[in-house]
């Protein structure tokens, strides 16, 4: 463990009140969103104002074989940024400045902006930054950078990685490498920006992003459907998906219209299998896109379908879909998931994933983005309710289980984190997985960056 005198040094080359020590403050950086009971205790956090800042405490904390957690805005649902023991926590919160360049539509942005502050100052200049994680409003842009984040948008516009050029970012020794630039095909050589892209901040801390922008797309029409089976509506999701890109396609099973109906009281068909709900910002096209999602639809045996080009019913219709979050966080502790199958496997998901809520006697509810697969089962339980938390731990287990049977993978969009690392090291391929461990030992030899989250190292004590 290090010294205080040590940290004092530390703390006398950064800028002023950048280190914390007092065990008082220490506290609000112990957990993220995964709110683990068993998170550790920094010994110190260090809130970087500038990249030098970043420099001084990774070139320390190297020397003394100190761990470090990055940490952008600690909205991570997989422990990504929970704290360990004796390492120091590296908060970018205090780096957030923000400059859109409009004749090269991007964005120069410091990792610490909030993701719909870049939105936003984008807006301003007509522009448009279209990744779009349902934490938005409170998660870093540097943490969406090191998570790969993705959201509904992402089967028109993509991820994370789809608008990175380049970025600032401080490797372990304290080195600064200056990645990517402002054109999208810029730099020769291996692409290291998108190495970066999804490390979870275990080879470097990204401290400055270049983004790329784009026009602001039309607003959107939207179409919902009911459906009797969940097969009926993944069979409209693959025809849609075929024919045209919609900007958002989302799928939510029966115990998840139930949840959104208790909470909305808006007469949604609580005996639907599956409803669907569809947009599209094609502008001029949007019509016909519409007009094609409804057809399609009723082909499969939709029993109802409404479509809107009205902003505000649109945005109605859209609400059962973060209505069921909102509605579980009244209630209690709330547990997403992030799986994934072969859209063809949904049907057997959803139904497996109904039988196991009522053999624990637990509310589970999915909704899907259909384009990508990816599902998101929630559990929910009461607060402090021991035997529940232990039923939704049991249940998630036999999830995974379940996904692992369909083909499928357990952590796709919000990362590994400390939580899903053991997971990942058994479902990885061997050659995958030694790769991983080559290039991290290779940038991060005394592995001090989050030890514990994403990639085991080789036989290692995780540092600490
Ligand atoms: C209600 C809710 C909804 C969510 N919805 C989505 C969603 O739709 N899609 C999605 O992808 N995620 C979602 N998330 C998860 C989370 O918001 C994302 O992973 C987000 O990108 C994390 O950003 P952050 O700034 O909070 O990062 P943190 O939680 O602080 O850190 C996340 C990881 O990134 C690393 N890191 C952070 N900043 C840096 C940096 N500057 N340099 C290097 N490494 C860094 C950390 O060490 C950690 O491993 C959701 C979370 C919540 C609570």
């Amino acid at each position: 463990m290090v010294n205080v005198d040590a940290l004092n040094t530390l703390a006398r080359r950064l800028s002023p009140g950048a280190m914390i020590t007092d065990p008082d403050l220490l506290q609000s950086y112990r957990q993220d969103w995964s709110f683990d009971p068993a998170a550790g205790t920094p010994i110190a956090v260090v809130r970087a104002s500038t990249t030098a800042d970043v420099q001084e405490t990774l070139r320390f904390a190297n020397s003394h074989n100190v761990p470090v957690i990055p940490r952008g805005a600690g909205t991570s649902v997989v422990g990504g940024s929970t704290a360990v023991d004796g390492a120091i926590t590296l908060s970018l919160e205090r780096m957030k400045s923000i400059r859109v360049d409009v004749s090269s539509r991007t964005a120069i942005v410091e990792s610490g902006a909030i993701t719909n502050d870049v939105k936003a100052v984008a807006a301003r200049e007509g522009l448009y930054y279209p990744p779009d994680p349902s934490s938005y409003e409170i998660c870093s842009i540097g943490g969406n950078a090191a998570t790969n984040a993705g959201g509904p948008c992402c089967i028109k516009y993509g991820v994370t990685s789809d608008y990175i050029l380049g970025m600032t970012v401080v490797l372990p020794d304290g080195s600064v490498a200056e990645l990517g630039g402002k054109r999208i095909k810029d730099t020769p050589g291996l692409a290291l920006t998108k190495l970066f892209v999804g490390s979870e901040g275990t080879l470097g801390v990204i401290t400055e992003l270049s983004l790329r922008l784009i026009p602001q797309p039309p607003t959107p029409h939207t179409l919902v459907a009911f459906f009797p089976l969940m097969a009926d509506a993944v069979a409209a999701a693959r025809d849609i998906t075929s024919s045209i890109r919609p900007s958002e396609l989302e799928i939510l099973d029966n115990a998840a219209i139930k949840v959104a109906e208790e909470f909305l009281n808006m007469e949604l068909d609580t005996d639907a299998g599956a409803l669907l709900i569809g947009r599209s910002d094609a502008g001029n096209g949007a019509e016909t896109e519409m007009n094609l999602m409804s057809t399609l639809c009723e082909k499969h045996r939709a029993t109802a379908t409404y479509a809107t080009d009205d902003p505000h019913e649109g945005e109605l219709f859209i609400r059962p879909r973060y209505a069921v979050y909102e509605a579980f966080e009244q209630k209690g502790v709330v547990i997403g998931d992030d799986v994934a199958v072969p859209i063809d496997r949904l049907p057997e998901l959803t139904d497996g994933i109904a039988d196991i809520a009522k053999r624990y006697s637990t509310t589970i509810v999915s909704y899907t983005h259909a384009a990508d697969e990816l599902t998101h089962p929630v559990l929910n339980y009461p607060i402090g309710d021991v035997a529940a938390a232990e039923s939704a731990s049991a249940a998630r287990q036999e999830i995974y289980q379940l996904v692992s049977t369909l083909g499928g993978f357990a952590a796709t969009e919000y990362g590994v984190g400390q939580d899903k690392r053991d997971r990942l090291s058994n479902s990885l391929d061997p050659v995958v997985s030694k790769l991983n461990r080559t290039i991290k030992n290779a940038v991060d030899p005394n592995n001090i960056l989050n030890p514990r989250v994403l990639i085991p190292s080789s036989g290692s004590t995780d540092g600490i």
